[in-house]
């Protein structure tokens, strides 16, 4: 067995809403805002799509030539050949890792973010370099400071998971104008489509001006695919073939690819679901406890607490899973009703 692997711990999915009911004696319906999952669901087309593709399951898929290559190629302006998929972007995250990484390579991200960065760094036997938050935000100064010459890989996640927080465009642009060409850029985007601020970055601007960047995005949220498993990225030719080389000949299903495709030709729904989101994310940014938010521009919210398993005990008895972490809580934005309920509870939380 590689013996980095003793460092790590398989993907602990949270007990499920049955094992909860057990464990809390809880009778009603549970409802999961652990995972950032989009409860609105797909767009109907999606579903649509999917069973006018039922007849042809015998064939392998042909990833290079899914026709949602095609529209996302419209739609970002960008060449087909950019565009590289993966069984959720949590694949592709894997594939860049092995990919890219060496024995004593090195990648830099920061605390407090999405942990596959790390996780497949490890795996890779790299060494990775983390740089705490700076008031819930990616500290990009500190992070510039860990690049040596064993960098070949740097993490941003924007906006962050799990704090929601974001950096602005022009504050990516001047760190990337100082990061040497040779080390990959990536900024993992699974959260872009909720994103309302006016200054969130353009990446595809910055990558088609900085050849080292890549670009990370999901079906997994805004667009309610969690469980068809397809995300990409959009990067350089000339990178995307290497990890070309990396990937399973058939990593994503036909079907994914139809639900994707679907899903991104109906814009309008997307933009309901992500108005409706907002909405409700601001309940909470002006909620009595607010001072205990980070700002958000994600479906969730973080909740510092120093005493995050009460808080997550105190969801849990009113029938909501939630993530807890050691500094806080994520909470998904729900539904509006289950929104209003959260409140309460974290407004009792935080009186007492
Ligand atoms: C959910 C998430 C992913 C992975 O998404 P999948 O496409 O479902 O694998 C990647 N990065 C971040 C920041 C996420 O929150």
């Amino acid at each position: 067995m590689k013996q980095q692997l003793s460092k790590l711990q398989a993907y602990q999915p949270g007990l499920s809403p049955r094992q909860l009911k057990e464990k809390y004696g809880f009778d009603g319906e549970m409802v999961k805002l652990a995972s950032n999952e989009n409860l609105y669901g797909p767009s109907p087309k999606v579903k649509e799509a999917i069973k006018d593709n039922l007849d042809e399951l015998f064939y392998y898929p042909e990833v290079k030539q899914f026709d949602v290559k095609e529209t996302l190629s419209n739609m970002h302006n960008v060449k087909k050949e950019q565009i590289f998929f993966g069984s959720g972007l949590d694949e592709v995250i894997m594939i860049i890792s092995r990919a890219i990484l060496e024995a004593n390579d090195e990648i830099v991200t920061s605390d407090m973010t999405f942990g596959q960065y790390k996780h497949h760094a490890v795996i890779e036997s790299a060494n990775v370099r983390t740089t705490p938050l700076k008031d819930g935000y990616f500290d990009l100064d500190a992070m510039y400071e860990q690049i040596n010459d064993s960098t070949k890989l740097i993490w941003i996640c924007n906006p962050n998971n799990p704090t929601g927080t974001y950096l602005p465009h022009d504050e990516i642009e001047s760190f990337i104008q100082k990061v040497p060409d040779d080390i990959i850029v990536l900024i993992d985007e699974a959260y872009i489509e909720f994103a309302t601020a006016e200054d969130m970055p353009n990446s595809l601007e910055l990558l088609s001006q900085y050849d080292q960047v890549v670009v990370l995005r999901t079906f997994s949220k805004a667009y309610g695919l969690a469980s068809q498993r397809i995300g990409y990225a959009i990067a350089s030719e000339d990178l995307l073939n290497q990890l070309d080389i990396v990937r399973l000949p058939f990593n994503v299903t036909s079907l994914s690819a139809v639900a994707a495709d679907a899903a991104l030709k109906d814009q309008n729904y997307l933009r309901d679901i992500t108005t409706k989101n907002r909405i409700e994310i601001e309940k909470y940014l002006n909620a009595s406890f607010s001072e205990h938010l980070y700002d958000s521009q994600t479906n969730f919210v973080f909740v510092n607490t120093e005493e995050p398993q009460m808080l997550y005990d105190a969801l849990i008895k009113e029938g909501f899973i939630t993530r807890p972490f050691p500094n806080g809580v994520r909470i998904t934005a729900g539904f509006s009703e289950h929104n209003d309920q959260v409140i309460k509870v974290l407004e009792s939380f935080f009186n007492k």
